[in-house]
């Protein structure tokens, strides 16, 4: 039989209806299924997990527990100075199927004083990652198929089981996450809090996310397949969880458990905490939504975001489909007077800067001058009071000298006076009584001045040269005193 195809009331743009026909027997495309499977499961899938919460909350005895085996996990310490990403990758597989599976730890998350940032560096590893995939799609040669797609698949936070509210931290971090990745709120150690407390507990923080407008993942409700059990699980978070690697005998049986003095507290006990519920969820049943949410959600959005900011659109004002080539154009045009004008920038600021620096040398070179001039005239002023003082040295030498000389001529005299005693001194008596003057050892005749041993015999001093000089002994008598001066 042959289908009607709709033909009447089509636009112009508006593609034709497909035809519906019957197949006359069998052909084999119903198989494609089954192709897609069997590509898939050849090609591997990437899962990737981050876990975000306080040192020691028990992110990594989860992880062990989840997936039944031992990560190689270092103990982290309690002094990172900020927050810092730990990806780790393991090939695991299970019957034919292959998992690249990564666990990415937020290390030192809630150990800093000051935890303002604390959420910075986990919403920049996320971004990271999309980029990273969004580089590769935009390569001219891609290679998605053999792409390692390390995009943060599901985030599971630790709550600390405190049975108050959540920490400011808490909500922050999430508020900052959710558009950018799928959030499975998760208690820790729940055995560590009673089972009505805990009832409460999940109600506050659900309350909370909600007033403070904080999205978290819903499993998806619109596959007839899981709808019922996703929104009886829905109606259960934020799982209360107990990890543990320790086997631990019950009954026959060996199961994982945390043994304590009262009693055992079995990880895969429903009635103790919600262990298998996070399991089934997260990798029996919604694995593949959460991989489908993170691309067809959260990456849609930031390479949206990216590509916007990049300048591309994908009509123009007249709704017309915009062109790769004329938005490649007018972005570059954009770039090149940015470009051009930032040089512009450069240019200027350079020529101002030396113009400065040019200013600021002559600045200094007049504060130089005016201190060489300074110092030039201290120095002339120091050479002309030196000069001074060598002609005052000079006179005062002179002046010594004639002292000297005179002070010579005299004890010459002197002396010479002393020989000739005997026969003078008749001569000497008339003398004395026709000048009138007599002075101990020392007569004065036509202004010159006669001196004996006796009249200059130093006073203080022991012998004639420094008597000379010697004031006390020079004017031992004010009136030859003044006669020799
Ligand atoms: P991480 O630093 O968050 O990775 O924490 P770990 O997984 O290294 O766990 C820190 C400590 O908490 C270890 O001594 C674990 O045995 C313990 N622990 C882990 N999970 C639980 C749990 O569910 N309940 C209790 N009571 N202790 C746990």
């Amino acid at each position: 039989m042959v289908g009607q195809g709709t033909e009447t009331g089509l636009t112009q743009n508006a593609e034709p209806e497909p035809r519906s026909l019957s197949l006359g027997g069998h052909v084999g495309f119903d198989s494609l299924p089954d192709q897609l499977v069997s590509k898939s499961v050849t090609q591997g899938f990437s899962f990737n997990i981050l876990c975000v919460g306080e040192t020691g909350i028990g992110k990594s005895t989860l992880m062990n527990t989840l997936f039944n085996t031992t990560f190689e996990t270092e103990e982290a310490s309690h002094h990172e100075e900020c927050v810092r990403l730990r990806p780790q990758t393991y090939d695991l597989q299970e019957s034919n199927v292959h998992l690249k599976l990564t666990i990415v730890d937020a290390v030192g998350f809630g150990d800093q004083i000051n935890k303002d940032e604390s959420y910075r560096p986990i919403v920049d590893y996320i971004d990271a990652q999309f980029e990273n995939y969004l580089q590769e799609e935009l390569k001219i040669r891609r290679s998605l198929f053999e792409y390692h797609d390390t995009r943060v698949h599901v985030c599971l936070y630790f709550i600390t089981p405190t049975g108050h509210s959540l920490k400011s931290l808490d909500l922050v971090t999430m508020k900052k996450l959710d558009s950018k990745v799928n959030i499975i709120p998760i208690i820790a150690k729940a055995d560590t809090i009673s089972k009505s407390e805990l009832h409460k507990f999940k109600i506050k923080i659900m309350g909370e996310l909600v007033s403070n407008g904080v999205q978290i993942y819903q499993f998806p409700t619109d596959d007839e397949a899981v709808a019922e059990i996703n929104a009886v699980m829905n109606a259960h978070l934020p799982f209360a969880v107990v990890g543990s690697t320790e086997e631990v005998k019950v009954g026959n049986k060996l199961v994982r458990a945390r043994q304590y003095p009262w009693g055992v507290v079995q990880v895969e006990n429903e009635n103790h905490c919600d262990f298998v519920k996070l399991r089934e969820m997260l990798i029996r049943v919604n694995m593949e939504d959460l991989r489908e949410q993170t691309h067809s959600r959260h990456y849609e959005l930031y390479r949206r975001c990216k590509l916007e900011e990049m300048g591309f659109q994908d009509s123009d004002g007249d709704s017309q489909p915009f062109s790769l080539q004329e938005t490649y154009e007018a972005k570059r045009k954009e770039f090149l007077s940015e470009l051009q004008r930032k040089e512009e920038e450069m240019r200027q600021m350079f020529v101002n800067k030396v113009k400065e620096t040019e200013l600021e040398l002559k600045e200094k070179e007049r504060e130089l001058h005016e201190k060489f001039e300074h110092l030039k005239r201290v120095h002339q002023e120091e050479k002309r009071k030196v000069e001074e003082k060598r002609r005052e040295l000079e006179e005062e030498t002179s002046a010594f000298n004639r002292r000297k000389a005179a002070v010579e001529a005299l004890q010459s005299q002197a002396l010479h006076a002393t020989s000739q005693q005997p026969l003078r001194k008749d001569k000497d008596k008339k003398n004395r009584s026709d000048i009138g003057v007599h002075q101990s050892g020392m007569s004065l005749s036509n202004s010159k001045v006669m001196m004996t041993k006796a009249s200059v015999e130093p006073l203080n001093c022991s012998s004639w040269w420094p008597a000379i000089q010697c004031c006390s002994c020079l004017v031992r008598d004010a009136t030859w005193r003044e006669g020799f001066l």
